[in-house]
């Protein structure tokens, strides 16, 4: 098939790190018709329910559509001309006044590899500063830490097909079945395809991923350094080491012996078995082929860069690294989170795996950019720049593509920093983020869909996102917006670009300085000779790219023995047990854990526009062991108050032996745009891991108490509202509008006095119902079409929701929406499903 085959083109999917190739075409409605590729090497045509429904998502609701003001006395909509030119300006003002170490760019996974390599060129580049960080700080930089202490480089050694030739695969920290679904069914295929696969789980929760393990090992929170340390002894002492590979391409295994040898107490620290422990061990050692598949669990705690070093050093240990069906595997989690690596788009690397410790690097960057102040020094990381934002030593920040008053710990602190910030610039696609609300300028721009450019997934492939339709409004690329910015700053010769493969071509070029016998794994050279017509057919890359790849190759890194350091040897990292930072103590005696549900991705900008996606996980909840419900009175289905010092969240408590007496499992979605006080963010402290600069999001210390609601609404209505002076509400996208779930320490009449004014009631017609009890039901028809639909009631069943929903969409067989919000007053009974 040609990139174009009626009216079919090829892209790549907008969320997780697997990267799978899409065909999309454009419906009459304006969504998207939506298909696997069946060429791309990711996923061979396969995509999971986020991928199949991402037609749904290109509705323009909520879109910011214009660069806008914000003045605190209403918005003003400018011309791009003006918006740039001001932004411009600001920025040039604040580095000559306060220096260049006084502003500060916050990027995000989401940016094309084009967008982030003009982003990371201005500020280190012409802005002469480091301060650039992205989102992907949150999800990986421990690995990125870990991969280069160990391989003097951030390597990804394994590619997808090492899943169907392992004999062994140990998914640690990661609930692949729900944040990987692609993989984890090449995962699923290949196990029914070889029966004899192993598949062993380490996670403190009992995922979905755990319906394919062998085995579960339900490891204490944060203990993974010493579960590896465990086994590296456990391989020193049954002698299963690969001795020839450690003596010819390593160095430091005497002191990291030492380490492992001397970690104690391990089954009181994992929480695990002997005999468990034992397994495992055993299986790994007596296994040729083991592939170790890790992500959040590994990587978001104070220890993740010893944790990644601890599983690195048993690959080392047992040359399991650089042959099929071997080797460590960080799984990414957002599209680009590895271009982002490439590029350099965090605060602590160059650009292309060049490095600020290098003088030669130096030298090659500002030569080929052609500046004289370029950034020499590391910038601040994320917390960090927050931090110096709060404490006002940066003064001016551009946030792109991302949202950090919900996705950073300690929200609080965060908007007291934006508050705070002389100059805060988003650009955004969406117009009402928690972020957005707190800028003072934001820029619109483009979407997945619209957007133009190339993304790098968890095995180094770059593959083409291509724009399917137009922008609404007047959206523009993130690299034009940049561009434009710093043309005004007075750099017009070095961000004159046309369009976005010009971009990729000087970056590719940029990979093969001083890097003419490989010395650095990142080198594109295979790609500097693609004209327009090239990059706009480009087929899935796999990088090193040595030449242009017309087929699929699959190459694994490190099958030589040689490795990025400056002897070429691998490094192991004798690392011992930390505990996590956050102790668990009477007030507070539970731990939080947080991660991703199925089918919504981050803060749900996207996936909550899609009524399908929505069902999978209706409201924020808390997952409850049932002994630790008992203890603290907690009812399943019930609110329940998740609080520590930092803050409180209120959510629906799930009552459930996948989590532990000790832990509970929040979402990570929701936020004051979609409910009220549901965020896990808001309990999770700043502390991070010392070398990474990433976050412990998976260990907090909580208390949770039930939350005596006396009364409930359901309130469906075509337009999203303002419910914030309820005590507690949830949104959810449905057909034709958004169903909110409302509940209240108020009694029903009173609730439903509240609720009844926010009825767009005008000259629409009006059917109600209120009974004596307080029992109340509104529904609003215009043109005999349902456009608000209020119910009021002390509790309702899931089933009854479901009627509502049908009501409104006037789906349901037994009448009108009016006769079943009617027989719903009178007689729920005679409403309930089959
Ligand atoms: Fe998209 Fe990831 Fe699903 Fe593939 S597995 S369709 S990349 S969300």
């Amino acid at each position: 098939m040609t990139e174009h085959n009626e009216g079919w083109i090829k892209t790549t999917c907008a969320y997780c790190g697997v990267g799978c190739g899409i065909e999309a075409r454009p419906k009459h409605s304006g969504e998207l018709e939506i298909r696997g590729d069946k060429e791309h090497p990711s996923n061979y045509g396969k995509l999971c329910t986020k991928g199949i429904a991402l037609g749904e998502t290109v509705i323009h609701d909520g879109r910011l559509l214009s660069p806008t003001l914000k003045t605190g006395h209403g918005d003003e909509a400018l011309s791009w001309e003006d918006a740039t030119t001001m932004v411009a300006e600001r920025f040039t003002q604040t580095i000559q006044e306060h220096g260049p170490d006084s502003v500060a760019f916050y990027v995000s996974g989401q940016l094309l590899t084009e967008d982030y390599y003009v982003a990371n060129k201005l500020i280190k580049g012409f802005m002469g500063t480091a301060n650039i960080d992205s989102n992907s700080r949150l999800c990986m930089a421990s690995s990125v830490v870990g991969h280069k202490r160990a391989f003097g480089s951030d390597t990804v050694p394994v590619c997808y097909e090492d899943l169907e030739q392992a004999e062994m695969v140990v998914i640690v920290g990661s609930n692949l079945a729900w944040c990987h679904p692609v993989l984890f069914q090449r995962l699923r295929t290949a196990k029914q395809e070889n029966p004899s696969l192993k598949i062993v789980v380490v996670d403190p929760r009992k995922t979905d991923t755990c319906e394919l393990a062998d085995t579960h090992l339900p490891i204490e929170s944060g203990s993974d350094v010493a579960l590896f340390n465990g086994l590296l002894a456990h391989l020193i002492q049954q002698d299963s080491l690969d001795h020839e590979f450690i003596s010819s391409h390593t160095d430091h295994f005497d002191e990291t012996t030492h380490a492992a040898l001397s970690e104690q107490n391990i089954e009181e620290i994992t929480g695990l078995t002997e005999q468990q422990l034992i397994q495992f061990y055993s299986e790994f050692a007596n296994t040729d082929k083991v592939i170790t598949i890790y992500s959040q669990g590994v990587n978001q705690s104070s220890s993740g860069s010893d944790k990644v070093n601890a599983i690195l050093n048993c690959h080392l240990a047992t040359g399991k690294i650089g042959k099929a069906g071997c080797g460590p595997f960080s799984v990414t989690g957002q599209p680009n989170a590895m271009g982002g690596r490439e590029i350099g788009a965090l605060a602590n690397t160059l650009t292309a795996h060049m490095e600020f410790d290098n003088p030669e690097h130096l030298q090659l960057v500002s030569d080929y950019w052609q500046t004289d102040t370029l950034a020499t020094q590391p910038g601040l990381k994320a917390i960090d720049m927050f931090d110096a934002i709060d404490s006002g030593k940066i003064k001016a920040v551009w946030i792109i593509a991302t949202n950090p008053m919900v996705s950073l710990p300690n929200s609080d602190k965060i908007r007291s920093a934006l508050e705070k910030c002389p100059l805060v610039v988003v650009s955004d696609c969406i117009a009402d983020t928690e972020t957005s609300r707190l800028a003072d300028v934001v820029l619109p721009a483009q979407g997945w869909s619209e957007k133009s450019g190339t993304v790098t997934n968890s095995e180094r492939r770059i593959s083409r996102q291509r724009r399917i339709l137009p922008s609404p409004g007047e959206a523009k690329p993130d690299w034009w917006i940049i561009s434009q910015v710093a043309q005004k700053m007075g750099f017009k010769e070095a961000f004159d670009y046309i369009h976005e493969g010009e971009i990729f071509a000087e970056y590719a070029k940029l990979t093969t300085l001083g890097n003419d016998n490989f010395e650095r794994d990142l080198n594109l050279i295979g790609l500097t000779q693609l004209d327009d017509k090239g990059y706009s057919q480009l087929k899935p890359q796999q990088w090193p790219v040595t030449e242009l790849q017309d087929q699929v190759v699959n190459q694994r890194l490190f099958s030589d023995g040689q490795f990025y350091t400056s002897n070429k040897r691998a490094r192991f990292v004798a690392v011992n047990y930390q505990a996590p930072l956050a102790k668990a103590d009477a007030k507070h005696p539970l731990i939080l854990n947080s991660g991703r549900v199925r089918d919504h991705w981050h803060t749900m900008s996207r996936t909550g526009l899609s009524p399908k996606l929505a069902e999978h996980t209706t409201e924020p909840f808390v997952q409850v062991h049932p002994d630790t419900a008992s203890k603290y009175q907690i009812l399943d289905g019930q609110l329940a108050k998740v609080s520590n010092l930092q803050g409180e969240a209120l959510v629906r408590a799930k009552v459930t032996s996948e989590v532990s007496p000790s832990q509970l499992f929040m979402p990570i979605h929701w936020n004051e745009t979609t409910s009220k006080n549901s965020k896990p963010c808001a309990l999770i402290a700043n502390t991070t891991d010392e070398l990474s600069g990433q976050p412990e999001f998976k260990h907090s210390a909580v208390a949770i108490s039930s939350f005596a609601s006396v009364s409930c609404a359901v309130f469906i209505s075509k337009d999203t509202l303002d419910l914030n002076d309820m005590d507690y509400w949830a949104r959810q996208k449905v057909q034709g509008g958004y169903l909110y779930r409302i509940e209240s320490v108020l009694p029903m009449s009173e609730l439903a006095a509240k609720l009844k004014g926010y009825l767009q009631v005008d000259d629409q017609r009006l059917i109600s119902s209120e009974s004596h009890q307080g029992q109340a039901q509104w529904l609003i028809l215009d043109n005999d079409k349902p456009t608000q639909l209020l119910s009021v009631q002390e509790r309702f069943a899931d089933w009854e929701v479901t009627r509502l929903i049908e009501a409104y969409l006037q789906t349901d067989e037994q009448g009108s929406a009016s006769d079943i919000m009617q027989t719903l007053a009178n007689d729920p009974q005679s409403l309930t499903p089959a």
